[in-house]
């Protein structure tokens, strides 16, 4: 009998998988950490956002210039087919009002743990702590426990993931050996990260954990609204992400970005001018910031930050509708949601095969695409998963 490994248990790699046992192949999975999909647990941490219910076609624009070549796995195993394969696991998703897809638990760990149920079920083998160090004549060699060992296989699908968060087990550490076997790829570097912004001890201590909810984030004119979490370190969440790319490459260029936040975006600087030239009576200013401007004390406190308030409630108006915030960075690939960057499509077939090396598949975040968040990072790695594991399992019944 014809055999599959699959190097990777994240969502990917289960994804792949999934589509070789399927196939009625006999499939082994390495992964070189004590237990699969660390990454996707952690997603799962602060609601596992699996994808997002807006139309196709503006879903797949959210993948930029990969659009196109992404297209065929999202069309095949897409946002409706992913929920479809939750409620078979018995996980049912709801759409949150941003229009996000959230499994109803909300967290990663009741899905996976159907997911790995049914995978073994499936006869799917784990190898667990196995590290991947590249190939050599052809077999894949690993570092385990008991030493470095070599494992031959009839198809392989590699799902090794980018190099965001590598505590968690994904490092990028395969692109030299995939260079060395006629993979390329464009340099890995970090998307979706959060701003660094050196916040005063006070801000750190009574804000830490914080969200700031219904925010206008304006860059250099460029706006958008949403949340975002303050942390010790600066500010993440969606709408920071969104613009992470950006403010990298200002700051990157030494040219400083011009970051500003509307604290209130539903209201104009004229009615809350008015507002704020109330009296104040015997109320302290945080106290009258929240009555008048509905600020709580996260925002009181991110507009002190600015310096002392101004007292002229035109200025103050002013103010909060655009609080400047100075970013001295963006987070570096230890702490961003994703990684851009990855092996290029023009070294793959379109069924995710290396053309130099036939029976060997590339998916999920280690090809060479990025989104935002919202769902779309999970959505094409299950995509491409499920895809480059069926392709897989195709190519062993029509190969040798
Ligand atoms: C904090 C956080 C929150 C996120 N939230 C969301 C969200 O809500 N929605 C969303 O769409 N996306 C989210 N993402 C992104 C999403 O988790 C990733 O895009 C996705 O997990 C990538 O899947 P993958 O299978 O390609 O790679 P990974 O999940 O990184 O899996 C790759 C696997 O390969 C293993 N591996 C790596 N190198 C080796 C090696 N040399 N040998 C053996 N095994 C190896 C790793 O240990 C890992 O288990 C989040 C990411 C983070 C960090």
């Amino acid at each position: 009998m014809r055999k599959a490994v699959v190097i990777g248990a994240g969502p990917a790699g289960l994804s792949a998988a999934e589509g070789l046992a399927q196939a009625g192949v006999k499939t082994h999975v390495y992964e070189r950490m004590a237990s699969p999909a660390r990454k996707f647990l952690m997603a799962g941490r602060g609601g596992l956002n699996l994808t997002h219910s807006e139309d196709f076609e503006r879903f797949l624009a959210r993948y930029g210039e990969a659009n196109e070549k992404l297209a065929p796995f999202l069309h095949a195993f897409g946002p409706e087919q992913l929920r479809a394969w939750c409620a078979e696991l018995g996980q049912e998703t709801f759409v949150g009002s941003s229009g996000r897809v959230f499994p109803k638990a909300f967290k990663a760990s009741p899905l996976l743990r159907a997911w790995l149920r049914r995978l073994a079920t499936r006869e799917v083998e784990f190898h667990l702590r196995h590290r991947f160090l590249g190939f050599e004549q052809g077999k894949a060699r690993f570092e385990t426990p008991d030493g470095v060992k070599t494992i031959e296989a009839d198809a392989f699908v590699l799902a090794l993931g980018g190099a965001s968060w590598p505590r968690l087990g994904s490092d990028g550490s395969w692109v030299e050996p995939l260079k060395n076997i006629g993979l390329t790829s464009t340099p890995l570097h970090p998307a979706n990260c959060g701003f660094v912004v050196a916040w005063s001890q006070h801000m750190i201590e009574k804000c830490a954990g914080h969200t700031l909810k219904n925010i206008g984030l304006s860059v250099n004119g460029r706006s958008a609204r949403g949340e975002c979490v303050i942390t010790r370190g600066g500010l993440e969440g969606g709408i920071v992400y969104a613009f992470s790319q950006d403010v990298g490459a200002l700051i990157r260029a030494q040219k400083s970005p011009k970051i500003r936040i509307d604290l209130r975006p539903d209201v104009t600087v004229e009615t809350l001018a008015a507002r704020l030239a109330r009296p104040r009576g015997k109320n302290s200013v945080s106290n009258f910031l929240r009555k008048a401007a509905h600020l709580d004390a996260a925002a009181v406190a991110l507009l002190r930050e600015s310096g002392p308030l101004p007292e002229d409630p035109a200025a103050l108006a002013a103010l909060i509708k655009s609080v400047p915030l100075a970013v001295r960075g963006v987070a570096g690939l230890e702490r961003a949601i994703s990684t851009a960057g990855g092996v290029i499509w023009d070294d793959l077939d379109e069924n995710l095969m290396a053309k130099s090396v036939p029976g060997l598949f590339v998916a999920g975040e280690m090809l060479d695409w990025s989104a935002p968040t919202g769902g779309y990072l999970l959505t094409a790695c299950f995509a491409t998963g499920r895809a480059a594991g069926e392709a897989a399992a195709r190519w062993l019944r029509t190969s040798g």
